[in-house]
């Protein structure tokens, strides 16, 4: 069952020099229980989908298409209506955590008052002491050291892992319907990460929560998704299943990132990494908007952009499977 619709998505930012285009005529669908890892390079547009489904995107930013998250086209929906859903429907952890806390507020109390919230919504009575263990009882799970010091701690008082965690904490305390992640585990250590990995798919196996799992790592998203979309320059490159797009890339975008994961076994020789850098989207080349940076480049892709096209069970656009 569809839990998120979006349909031609465009999104634009107003800048000093014009209007431009970040997000490019975008279609996806996210189920209830699906794990949707978006993957891309730092400037694929990214975090921009995730702040366009949650409504967040900064003033000088506009929107056309549809986002219809259990049928509501939340393009619809003034910031009032809008506020019902986020939060506790939708819910976003960011890669920068800091702000989305109150710096004049205790970490605990905070987390306290979302609870609250939450089950006065369930229309469930709940002790005080009972939210207090609920909350500590995440922050243990969470490795945070203890707890019921970090619970009377501010945010700045807090290192950046910790108040990642925290905010990591508030996610799986109010259980949203969908949560996007972006890039929640860069401020965190690596050997914490698999377990905030497995923290966020426990979630997703038990309340089915849906999750949008925004990475610049294609491993990370494999271990963390069931279906991946490739984003770059804005455009969807693939999105399919995701064993089968790691076993068997289409895109030689998604080629280039899988060559790109260091492996194991090979002790020696260079890291490959796809040459050159992501288009600023103020000068998108002429045609496909990889083509620069293909190593299948033919004289049709610097012309003409190609379509997405479905072939068999996967979603991609490049001129060599049309
Ligand atoms: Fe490469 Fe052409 Fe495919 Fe673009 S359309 S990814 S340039 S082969």
């Amino acid at each position: 069952m569809v839990l998120l619709q979006i349909r031609n998505l465009n999104v634009y930012y107003n800048t000093l020099i014009g209007k431009v285009k970040i997000l490019n005529d975008l279609n996806l669908d996210v189920d209830y229980g699906d794990i949707v890892g978006v993957v891309g390079e730092s400037g694929s547009g990214k975090s921009t989908l995730g702040y366009a489904i949650a409504k967040i995107l900064p003033p000088n930013a506009s929107m056309t298409g549809e986002i219809l998250f259990e049928g509501v086209n939340l393009l619809n929906l003034d910031e009032k209506e809008m506020q019902k859903y986020r939060g506790t429907q939708i819910f976003m952890v960011f890669q920068n955590a800091l702000n989305s806390l109150n710096p004049v507020k205790k970490v605990g109390f905070q987390l306290e008052e979302a609870l609250k919230i939450k089950y006065q919504k369930m229309g469930k009575k709940v002790s005080e002491d009972e939210i207090y263990k609920e909350v500590i009882d995440v922050f243990k799970d969470l490795r945070l050291p203890d707890p019921e010091v970090i619970y009377e701690r501010y945010p700045h008082q807090l290192s950046g892992g910790q108040i990642q965690r925290v905010i990591i904490a508030m996610a799986l305390l109010l259980r949203p319907k969908l949560l996007i992640a972006d890039e929640p585990t860069s401020a965190i250590d690596v050997t914490l990460q698999a377990q905030v990995v497995n923290l966020f798919k426990q979630i997703n196996q038990e309340a089915k929560i849906s999750i949008i799992f925004i990475t610049h790592d294609i491993s990370l998203a494999y271990a963390m998704s069931n279906r991946i979309l490739v984003l770059y320059a804005g455009r969807i490159m693939e999105e399919g299943n995701t064993e089968e797009i790691i076993k068997d890339p289409m895109h030689p975008y998604t080629q280039g990132l899988i060559a790109s994961i260091p492996k194991v076994s090979k002790s020696s020789g260079k890291l490959y990494s796809i040459p050159g850098l992501p288009p600023s989207f103020y000068t998108l080349p002429a045609g496909c908007k990889f083509h620069p940076r293909c190593p299948k480049v033919m004289p049709i892709c610097k012309e003409k952009e190609p379509q997405e096209v479905h072939v068999n069970n996967r979603r991609v656009r490049c001129w060599l499977y049309e």
